[in-house]
C-alpha cells in the first residue's frame, strides 16, 4: 500500500504521540529496510538500539518458529525451561545473580526502583528513602521511571510523581555528595546516556559514586538498557569500567526485536529485597521471548559480538572524527563503540529526514546530536556506505 494512504489510516486510528519519518517499513535483510514502495535503506537506528543482530537472521528465526510451535506463554505460576536458560545466560553475562524479566525498559527500571526500596525498607522500616538520579538521563515514560528522568520536558505536565527524588549533574561527583544524605537508598544512571545526546560516564565519575555508595551502604543502579547488550564494546558497558553495580537494567537489544526487558542484581540484594508477593507481571519472562533471550546470548558469545563491535565501533569512530574535522558545523563526537553520537550546529531533525531520502536511517538524541546505533553485526563497509551517505545530506546544509 503506498505510504501516503497508510499515514491517513494511521492518523485517524493510532494516538498521535509521535511525529514519525514519512516512510512505512515493510521487511528486512541483514542491515537493510526496504518501505512498502521497495526503496531501500541502510539502517544506522536499529529499532533504537534494538536489532542488534540486524534482520531476518536465521538461526533467530528459527528459535522462535520453534518456540511458537511449542508454547508461548504460561504465565509466572509455572517454571519455564526456556526462561530459566536465559536467565542463566544472562546473569553469567552480567556477572550478577538473580534476573527478573520485565516486557519493556521502563518496567526495568520500575522493578530497580521497587528492588532498592524494599531493600531499604527491610534495613530500617522506614519508607521515607531517597533516590538520586542525573539531569539529561531517560530511564523511560511510566511513572516510576519518570520520576527518575532528569527532563522537564517529561515530567511535567504528569506531576507530581511517585517517591523522593533528587537530581545530581552528569560526570560532576560533587553534586552528587551534596544529595546524599542518611536516606539516600539507591543512585541511579546510565553508564552513557543515551537519549540525553550521547555522553558516556567519565571513569573517575563512576568509581566515584561506588565509592559513596559502598561507604554510606546506598545501591548503585547502572541502566543498561541502551549502552548494554554489547553496544558498546563489552557484554555491559560497565564491565569496560570495571565498577559493578548492585542492581542493572536492560532491555532495548536484550530480546533483538521481541518485547523484553530484565532488572539483574546481585545475590546480597536479591536476598534482602524482594520477596514473594511483592513485585509480579503476567507476560513478563514467558517461554517466547525466554527462548528469544536464550537464543540472542548464544548467538553473542558463538559469533564473538562484542569483539566484532569493538573492531568496528573503532572504525567508526574514526570515520565520524574525519567527517567531524570536514565540516566546520560538527562540534563534538561523543561515544563507545556502536553507540556514538555526532553534535552539530545544523539542525538535527533535518538532518535525519534528508538522510532518509539518501536511503540512511540515522536518529537524533537530545536537541543537537546526531545518532548512531546501528545493528551490531555491521561491517566496515556499511560505515563507508553510511558516511558516503550523511555526506551528500551534510553538504547540503
Ligand atoms: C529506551 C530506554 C529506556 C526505556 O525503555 P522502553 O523499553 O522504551 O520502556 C530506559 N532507559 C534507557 C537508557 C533507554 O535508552
Amino acid at each position: 500500500m503506498e505510504t501516503n494512504i497508510l499515514m491517513e489510516q494511521d492518523k485517524s486510528s493510532i494516538l498521535h504521540t509521535y511525529n514519525r519519518f514519512p516512510v512505512a517499513l515493510d521487511h528486512g535483510e541483514g542491515v537493510y529496510l526496504y518501505d512498502t514502495e521497495g526503496k531501500k535503506y541502510l539502517d544506522f537506528a536499529a529499532g533504537i538500539a534494538v536489532q542488534a543482530l540486524g534482520y531476518a537472521d536465521q538461526e533467530y528465526n528459527q528459535a522462535l518458529k520453534d518456540q511458537i510451535d511449542k508454547l508461548l506463554h504460561t504465565s509466572n505460576l509455572y517454571y519455564n525451561q526456556p526462561t530459566i536458560e536465559a536467565a542463566k545466560k544472562l546473569c553469567a553475562a552480567a556477572e550478577l545473580d538473580r534476573v527478573f524479566f520485565t516486557n519493556s525498559g521502563t518496567e526495568a527500571i520500575e522493578g530497580a526502583i521497587k528492588t532498592a526500596k524494599k531493600y531499604a525498607y527491610e534495613k530500617d522500616g522506614s519508607t521515607d528513602h531517597e533516590l538520586i538520579a542525573m539531569n539529561h538521563s531517560f530511564h523511560g515514560r511510566s511513572l516510576g521511571a519518570l520520576a527518575v528522568t532528569g527532563n522537564a520536558h517529561y515530567r511535567e505536565p504528569f506531576e507530581p510523581l511517585p517517591g523522593i527524588v533528587k537530581f545530581a549533574d552528569y560526570n560532576d561527583l560533587n553534586s552528587v555528595k551534596k544529595l546524599v544524605n542518611d536516606k539516600t537508598c539507591a543512585i541511579l544512571l546510565e553508564t552513557i546516556q543515551g537519549e540525553g545526546g550521547i555522553y558516556p560516564a567519565e571513569q573517575e565519575f563512576l568509581e566515584g559514586i561506588r565509592q559513596i555508595c559502598d561507604e554510606k551502604h546506598i545501591l548503585l543502579i547502572l541502566d543498561e538498557i541502551q549502552c548494554g547488550m554489547g553496544r558498546c564494546g563489552t557484554m555491559f558497558a560497565w564491565q569496560e569500567y570495571g565498577v559493578k553495580p548492585d542492581i542493572m537494567t536492560c532491555a532495548k537489544a536484550l530480546g533483538c526485536g521481541v518485547p523484553v526487558g530484565a532488572f539483574v542484581m546481585t545475590e546480597a540484594v536479591a536476598d534482602a529485597s524482594l520477596k514473594p508477593g511483592d513485585h509480579g507481571t503476567t507476560y513478563g519472562g514467558n517461554p517466547f521471548v525466554g527462548a528469544a533471550v536464550s537464543k540472542v546470548l548464544d548467538i553473542f558469545s558463538e559469533r564473538k559480538i562484542t569483539e566484532h563491535v569493538k573492531e568496528t565501533g573503532a572504525y567508526l569512530e574514526q570515520e565520524l572524527e574525519r567527517l567531524k574535522s570536514q565540516y566546520p558545523f560538527a562540534a563534538a563526537r561523543r561515544g563507545r563503540g556502536l553507540m556514538q553520537g555526532l553534535e552539530l550546529r545544523v539542525p538535527v531533525k533535518e538532518v535525519s529526514s534528508r538522510a532518509l531520502k539518501q536511503g540512511l536511517l540515522v536518529i537524533t538524541a537530545g536537541d543537537n546530536v546526531l545518532r548512531f546505533v546501528p545493528p551490531l553485526v555491521i561491517e566496515r563497509k556499511h560505515v563507508d556506505e553510511m558516511i558516503q551517505k550523511l555526506k551528500i545530506v551534510l553538504d547540503s546544509f
